[in-house]
């Protein structure tokens, strides 16, 4: 069975990444997104299963020592985490992933399994990425002060990323996001047996003549 390919995408809070990522999805209907688990409480709109799969504290932390997960952070003072379950299941069935995961995540994920592809989104400027943070108008200038401190950090973890989208048209980011996965189904290793398949044929036409 073919493998499937995951694009895994990171950003500082407020670079959009969270709606390039849902109108990719919306694009390229193909991609599933892959649901992390969380300690974090849903917020309004959010469901179960579908944008997290919502837990406990206390059962994150079991899962934790059950070997759960491929990676799991603390962020924001909640745990995140991606299991083995979501990412292999997957995979191994020949579906893509499309992953929002933070860069501490990224490396986990990075240097445990083969064959993803690592975005990074910015926004347009550093100031940009403050005035959206403070247009969102729900946090406080001190919470709005350690976002901005940790996008200080995410950004050092550029270098290792694939690619990297500026956002500053929500639809040409997407049309950016989409390209980089139609590129990455073209490598070779993606179209063995189609190469396999074109090869034969050719040799039995070849044989008939
Ligand atoms: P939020 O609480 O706003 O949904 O997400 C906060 C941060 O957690 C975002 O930067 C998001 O990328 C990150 N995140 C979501 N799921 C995971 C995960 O499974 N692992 C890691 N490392 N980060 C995650």
């Amino acid at each position: 069975m073919k493998q499937g390919l995951f694009i895994v995408v990171s950003a500082p809070s407020g670079a959009g990444k969270t709606s390039i990522c849902q109108k990719m999805l919306e694009v390229c209907p193909k991609i599933k997104f892959s649901v992390s688990h969380t300690s974090r409480k849903p917020r309004p709109k959010e469901i179960n299963g579908r944008d997290y799969h919502f837990i406990s504290r206390e059962v994150f932390k079991k899962d934790i020592k059950e070997g759960y997960f491929v990676e799991w952070v603390e962020n924001y003072g909640e745990l995140y985490g991606t299991s083995y379950k979501e990412m292999e299941n997957n995979i191994k069935r020949g579906k893509d992933l499309l992953l929002d995961v933070e860069p501490r995540g990224a490396k986990k994920i990075k240097r445990k399994l083969k064959g993803g592809v690592f975005v990074f989104v910015l926004p347009p400027s550093y100031k940009e990425l403050e005035r959206r943070l403070r247009k969102r108008g729900h946090e406080s200038g001190a919470a709005i002060k350690t976002r901005l401190a940790q996008a200080q950090c995410e950004l050092k973890e550029i270098s290792w990323y694939d690619y990297v989208i500026f956002n500053k048209d929500l639809g040409k980011a997407v049309e950016q996001l989409r390209s980089i996965y139609i590129a990455e189904k073209c490598r070779r290793r993606f179209l063995n047996e189609e190469i396999n398949n074109f090869m034969k044929n050719q040799l039995s036409k070849d044989g008939g003549y």
